[in-house]
């Protein structure tokens, strides 16, 4: 079968809701992949961040496959020998107190609004029914009813109605706006570090400091959605380093099973996890012996490969690069460690034009918003592999 004979078959029996590049891939390893003609490509976008440790690892593999031929589901209704150990790998790493295991980010998000709200009820003493959380401006949470519910994108939420009270949306980036939108009522501020899907966007330095200050003053829960932002993504294991703050939850995602099995965990102080006793909350996959063996593999991996150092570096050195680029269509070059982004003019007709170049080059990105192109390789990315990718890169945006 040829591309062209796959993407009929997408198109015969399957929902319209994305509309990705044109290329077939059959197979990955590490920051490449190959398409279904045999062409090579460079994966600069890594499954919007669910490969930081590259396709296909050859130690996650391995844990996949012993793991798999062992034991792969046993549901909560009894234990399992990875999930403890999966517990306190995480903890210790992350500095966290408890863990609740998901499959998806977008149960991660659910989970926790659950969770805050009955802290809300059963610590902070809000009266049933009245709790409220704070989110941003053109934030990304995930996709569930709730979660598009308080989004600020169009799209995201025509025809879905009607939605879960309880939210009230805040600018991104203005601490003030939080001290204000505070009511008796508040129970949590919901925020990412950076924001992805948004269109790689960068608060302004010092803005989750004051944020942790605000939510300490007002006894309020601050939730990190480090689902993208998390495990390494921005040259630190977690982006609240950055500003040398701990959050009170951490939600991650995507890169925790390093592409190889939809995993995702809440991460917690004692205070607001220990609201859930047994029958409050669950999940039939959640906390399942193969994705906690795969994710502490992943997590190891992470470490002991020195990926995150690697993000750092290698994210410095393309983003100093991508800035030197002279080109009518850039507007701005922005980014944190191996998070990048590229807007573009709002003339120069969409970020989706260029991605299609960079593919036809061999360089596979995707558009975030409109107008930014969006640069998330895998972080084990090599210097000889960004130039590769930055003569393909200036190509498309400067001839
Ligand atoms: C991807 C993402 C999610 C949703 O994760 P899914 O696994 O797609 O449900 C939530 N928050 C952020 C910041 C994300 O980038």
């Amino acid at each position: 079968m040829k591309t062209e004979d796959y993407i009929k078959l997408e198109n015969e029996y399957g929902a319209r809701n994305y509309e990705p590049l044109d290329v077939v891939i059959t197979r990955g390893e590490g920051v490449w992949v190959w398409d279904v003609e045999g062409k090579k490509y460079l994966d600069c976008l890594a499954a919007y961040g669910a490969l930081n440790q590259g396709h296909c690892h050859p130690k996650i593999l391995e844990t996949l496959k012993k793991q798999a031929s062992r034991l792969t589901l046993t549901s909560r209704a009894f234990r399992n020998d990875q999930l403890g150990l999966f517990y306190k790998e995480i903890c210790e790493l992350t500095n966290s107190h408890m863990v609740l295991p998901m499959n998806s980010g977008a149960e991660a998000v659910e989970s926790v609004i659950k969770a805050v709200r009955k802290w809300g009820y059963k610590v902070k003493k809000i009266p049933d029914g009245k709790a409220e959380i704070i989110v941003c401006e053109n934030n990304f949470h995930g996709r569930t009813v709730t979660i598009v519910g308080f989004s600020t994108e169009k799209q995201y939420r025509d025809g879905y109605g009607p939605f879960t009270p309880g939210f009230k949306i805040i600018p991104f980036g203005d601490a003030d706006a939080l001290r204000k939108a505070i009511t008796p009522y508040t129970v949590a501020f919901l925020v990412e570090p950076i924001q992805g899907e948004g269109g790689i966007i960068i608060p302004p330095k010092g803005y989750l400091k004051e944020v942790r200050k605000i939510c300490d003053e007002n006894d309020i829960v601050l939730i990190l959605d480090e689902i993208q932002t998390g495990l390494g993504r921005t040259g630190k294991l977690l982006a609240e380093e950055h500003e040398g703050i701990q959050s009170d939850v951490t939600l991650i995602g995507k890169s925790l099973s390093g592409g190889f099995y939809p995993v995702s965990a809440v991460l917690s102080n004692k205070e607001v996890l220990g609201v859930f006793h047994p029958g409050d909350h669950g999940s039939t996959f959640g906390g399942n012996p193969l994705a906690c063996a795969i994710a502490r593999t992943a997590l190891k991996v992470l470490i002991e490969e020195n990926m995150i150092e690697n993000a750092a570096k290698m994210g410095a050195y393309f983003l100093e690069k991508l800035s030197e680029i002279k080109s009518p269509y850039v507007k701005e070059v922005r980014g944190k460690g191996l998070m990048i982004g590229i807007e573009l003019y709002p003339e120069a007709g969409g970020a989706r034009r260029f991605c299609e170049k960079l593919m036809e080059k061999g360089v596979l990105c995707k558009e975030a918003r409109k107008n930014v192109i969006r640069i998330t390789p895998p972080l084990i990315i090599k210097k000889e592999e960004i130039d590769w990718a930055l003569e393909r890169i200036y190509d498309v945006l400067c001839k």
